[in-house]
């Protein structure tokens, strides 16, 4: 074809692009920009280890967790939302405003970790349905514990650790009639 062709077709077309800040409207498969219910949200980090692009950050702090979504580097690949254990991470529909600077759109959401039952220091989030996706039937006791902060888990686990040493060393005298 001759370049003048080319050209000439080129000029009668007009753009075909869309001039900042407006945008076309998304195709029909778009899933949607990703958003995150704190409420819901166990502080695992498991969207931020499958997010390929580094869209997601999860950091975690003394007392609660931040959460942070970068549309700007998102692909929409919906993998956060897959994995997410406890669908705290969903795509809706619209993508947010057209932006110039990269990180413009960044949004942080912080999840605050729940006080512990004992001594009210801040304790990681759980939940009951992932619990026993993991590790099945618990006990009560192991149930109770799993609330508490690390440190008094790890004091009440050495209690009960103690107390069953105790009484099996106690049945293992009078066996022996020692
Ligand atoms: S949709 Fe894909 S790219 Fe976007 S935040 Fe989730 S995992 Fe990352
Ligand atoms: S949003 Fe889901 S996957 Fe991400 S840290 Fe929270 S619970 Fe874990």
């Amino acid at each position: 074809m001759n370049i003048l062709n080319i050209i000439t077709g080129n000029v009668a077309r007009g753009p075909q692009t869309v001039r900042f800040p407006g945008r076309e409207a998304p195709a029909a498969a778009y899933r949607g920009s990703v958003t995150m219910d704190a409420a819901k949200c166990l502080a695992c980090g498991i969207c931020d280890y499958v997010c390929v692009s580094r869209a997601i950050a999860v950091t975690p702090g003394a007392a609660s967790c931040e959460w942070t979504y970068d549309p700007g580097r998102c692909t929409y690949c919906g993998r956060c939302v897959d994995h997410c254990p406890v669908a705290a991470v969903t795509q809706a529909g619209d993508r947010g405003d057209s932006y110039a600077r990269s990180g413009a759109q960044r949004a942080t959401v912080t999840v605050p970790y729940p006080a512990c039952p004992q001594c009210g220091r801040p304790a990681m989030p759980y939940n009951e349905a992932v619990l026993g996706a993991a590790f099945g039937d618990v006990s009560a006791e192991l149930r109770e514990r799993i609330h508490l902060c690390e440190r008094c888990r790890r004091r009440a686990t050495t209690a009960a650790l103690k107390a069953n040493f105790g009484a099996a060393a106690e049945t293992g005298r009078s066996d022996d009639g020692r």
